[in-house]
């Protein structure tokens, strides 16, 4: 496999870019090497600057739900960018998307576009205190919601431990406002509400964990805690990132039946353009200026541009069955991987959600941050790397979901059970 350019650029980027590169994970560092750098993508594929193509699972870390460079997402971004890429004023494709999103998600009454997920779960986190007038919030350990201070909080050893910032430039006085909880632990939530259930804000959560592997919440763990925050009068925001539109047509909050406060969304409603989203009740979101109090803008929000991607790809996940073969997909992925572990007699497990899976080293099911941290991160490293060379590219860590899009054909998702047969029996020892 030829790598001289992508090394080439990684050697230049590494002089003028932190790490090389403009987001952390992208550096390959918890699986060690270097990454390659992208030419173009298509379909089910990457093609690196060096002429390489690699069959992808990780879709542009989930936007990519119906392929890459879909041609009527391609051909919305064109046909709008000629008519100028940004207003600063209203325009039509605004409301398209906010009332596409209200009919998709019928707890969000009301949207508000922003410009990442990150600016999502900040900006319903700051409506949830303004709303409540409480300051704490609840997230749950491995739970990614960006890279917001409030969010960068690592567990305590115990549910009533109050925040240790994750990051430098994180204040103590910030992250003793979050206070975190093992995910999946109906007790430990119980507990925390019922010691600091009148001053906690909002409890936020991926409702499906897709950044600590792929963890789904065990039966009832949702209505739990709708239960928990509607009791005590705080807010129930499912950070829906990463699994709206992805686990079911109408996200987690569909596939599950639970209805939460606050929706956050990213990734899917941009189409492959920087886009996020918050929505909720009339009620909560009419709270936002300039209707309400609570501050938040965008000099981008609601690009005509990102709307035209982001509507273009809400287009294509409504067709009839378009979910239910995105997981027929999964699982004859998952179940041809678990397949091969075993004729190689490598402990490994799987988890399946609608579009997005998890690869575990390690007996299963596992369901629970502590066991996805438990898992042998050492031969992920070395499985990550045997698939590379064979042309298939997983998550660089062993801590995020796979992504499976609608142009993953049986030749894609064969390609990969047989690169897995070879890679499970090289990293044995
Ligand atoms: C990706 C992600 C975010 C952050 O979105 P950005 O667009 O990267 O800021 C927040 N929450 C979840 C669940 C995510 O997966």
């Amino acid at each position: 496999m030829q790598t001289d350019r992508s090394q080439q650029l990684f050697e230049r980027a590494r002089q003028r870019m932190p790490g090389g590169v403009n987001s952390p994970v992208r550096a390959f560092k918890s699986v060690g090497g270097e990454p390659f750098f992208v030419q173009r993508a298509e379909g089910a594929c990457l093609f690196d600057v060096d002429g390489n193509r690699y069959i992808d699972y990780v879709g542009s870390w989930g936007p990519m739900i119906a392929g890459h460079n879909h041609p009527a997402v391609l051909e919305a971004v064109v046909r709008t960018a000629r008519d100028g890429l940004s207003f600063g004023a209203p325009n039509a494709l605004e409301v398209d998307m906010a009332e596409t999103i209200a009919r998709l998600v019928p707890s969000c009454q009301m949207v508000r576009m922003v410009n990442s997920g990150t600016e999502a779960t900040l900006s319903a986190v700051r409506l949830a205190r303004g709303a409540t007038g409480r300051a704490r919030i609840v997230k749950f350990e491995g739970c990614y919601h960006g890279h917001g201070d409030s969010f960068l909080v690592k567990a305590g050893s115990g549910a009533l431990t109050f925040g240790e910032p994750d990051s430098p430039g994180v204040p103590k006085a910030l992250a003793d406002l979050t206070l975190t909880l093992p995910y999946n632990d109906f007790d430990a939530a119980t507990a925390l509400f019922d010691t600091a259930g009148d001053d906690i804000a909002g409890l936020i959560i991926e409702p499906v964990v897709g950044n600590a592997n792929c963890l789904p919440p065990r039966e009832g763990f949702l209505q739990h805690l709708r239960e928990l925050c509607t009791r005590h009068g705080a807010l129930l925001i499912f950070d829906e990132v990463m699994t709206g539109f992805r686990v079911a047509l109408g996200g987690a909050q569909a596939r599950y039946g639970v209805a939460p406060d606050l929706t956050t969304f990213g990734k899917i409603i941009g189409g492959g353009m920087p886009v996020g989203a918050y929505g909720g009740s009339r009620a909560l979101m009419e709270r936002v200026s300039p209707a309400g109090p609570v501050y938040q803008a965008g000099t981008l929000s609601g690009n005509p541009v990102a709307m035209a991607a982001g509507l273009a790809m809400l287009e294509l996940v409504q067709a009839p069955g378009f979910h239910a073969a995105l997981e027929a997909k999964v699982h004859a992925l998952c179940d041809g991987l678990e397949a091969a572990a075993g004729a190689a007699g490598v402990p490994f497990s799987t988890q399946r959600v609608g579009g997005m899976f998890g690869l575990f080293f390690a007996p299963g099911p596992v369901d629970t941050h502590a066991g996805a941290v438990a898992c042998d991160t050492a031969a992920f490293r070395r499985f990550f790397h045997a698939m590379l060379r064979q042309g298939i590219y997983l998550a660089p860590s062993a801590f995020e979901a796979g992504f499976m899009s609608s142009a993953h054909g049986e030749a894609e998702i064969d390609a990969t059970i047989a690169a897995a047969e070879t890679a499970f029996f090289a990293i044995r020892d």
